[in-house]
């Protein structure tokens, strides 16, 4: 049996009329960059997270970095945020001059600690960027009351959280600016790069709306240097032909993670976590094993695909050692990149296939 990290075209098997019919509305107006498709994505890509805004970009990287641009950061400036998640968190602070500070992670959620905020710097601070690993969100109401004290802004990276939620409230509700991504592989993918920030911010909203189109709020005059980061049409039909299947994607995925959990339990593993009052979508199941090499060789000799999330933390990538950071530094981040191992998730697994996965995990320990 051969098992794949995710199976999109047993998706895709499902949804393909739907799919298609919009894709073609799309060729029918030939109207490729923005427009009506495109509104009505950020439309209801906002009403998702319960905010007034939604704005279409290339990707969520852009998402990211043009939302950093929106707070007017300046080189310099401070960025607080996780040593583990995807490089783009981090290179959205650096590519800008600004510098991130970096702060360890909770081992239970692999997500930035709230509590180890209050030893973070006060002064420069202009902005607090945390992820929502692997589908659940982190301590945001924690996050946020620090970085009000220190006059902060909060930018979620919800790349990895589209539908999760915390008391609640929706990851892309908590922050002054959220970045999601439709990355084929995410939660809600699309045929290709694509991107979406979200704010209630009115004056946020339509500076955004300037920088993703070169900064020009009309066409030819720009008063800002902004960038070409712009959400295409054919992206926007494909996600909303697939948007009203990601609540039942999302339980899915729930429903596995809920299985392996009982299937896995008793081994040498760590398994993981959904805290208190936290809805998880599992855009991955991540366990923790001090075996992880040899468990993951293991699966892969029999047609099992994993992966690691992330094999090095931020600190330690090699195009950030000028920041002088070193190993030592996050031991619950550097820990991690060492035990994490995530298994296949995604709704179209199967019993079978299920079944397959939690034998072979199973027999690797015995
Ligand atoms: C996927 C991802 C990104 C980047 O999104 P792209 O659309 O690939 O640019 C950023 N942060 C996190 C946490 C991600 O998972």
């Amino acid at each position: 049996m051969k098992i794949p990290p995710l199976d999109l075209q047993a998706q895709y098997a499902e949804i393909s009329v739907d799919v298609m019919r919009r894709v073609q509305e799309v060729f029918t107006t030939q109207r490729f960059i923005l427009g009506p498709i495109v509104e009505e994505l950020e439309a209801k890509i906002a009403s998702l997270c319960r905010v007034k805004h939604g704005i279409g970009v290339a990707s969520g990287s852009d998402a990211l970095l043009l939302s950093l641009m929106a707070l007017d950061l300046k080189p310099g400036d401070i960025v607080v945020t996780t040593p583990l998640s995807f490089f783009s968190t981090v290179s959205a602070i650096t590519r800008l001059g600004a510098r991130p500070h970096f702060v360890d992670v909770d081992p239970v959620t692999c997500n930035l600690d709230p509590d180890l905020l209050a030893q973070a710097p006060v002064a420069g601070v202009k902005a607090v960027l945390p992820v929502h690993l692997f589908g659940q969100l982190v301590c945001a109401e924690e996050i946020i009351s620090w970085a009000d004290s220190v006059g902060a802004a909060v930018v979620e990276d919800a790349c990895q959280a589209i539908g999760a939620t915390r008391q609640n409230r929706p990851a892309g509700n908590w922050g002054k600016l959220t970045g999601f991504s439709f990355y084929p592989t995410k939660n809600l993918g699309g045929a290709g790069d694509g991107g979406m920030i979200v704010t209630d911010d009115d004056e946020l909203n339509a500076h955004l709306r300037s920088l993703r189109d070169h900064g020009a709020k009309k066409r030819y005059f720009h008063d800002e240097v902004g960038v070409n980061s712009r959400l295409g049409a054919l992206q926007a039909a494909v996600l909303l032909a697939k948007l009203p299947h990601l609540e039942a994607w999302n339980l899915k995925r729930r429903e596995i993670a809920d299985r392996y959990r009982n299937r896995l339990a008793g081994l040498p593993i760590t398994l993981p976590v959904e805290l208190p009052g936290n809805y998880h979508i599992y855009h991955q199941f991540v366990l923790r094993s001090n075996r992880r090499d040899e468990l993951k060789a293991y699966l892969t000799q029999e047609g099992i695909f994993t992966e690691i999330y992330y094999p090095v933390p931020l600190h330690l990538q090699d195009c950030f050692a000028f920041l002088g950071y070193q190993t030592g530094d996050f031991p619950q981040a550097e820990r991690a990149a060492k035990e994490v191992l995530a298994l296949p998730i995604f709704p179209e697994l199967g019993e079978e296939r299920f079944e397959y996965v939690c034998e072979k995990v199973r027999g690797f320990f015995g």
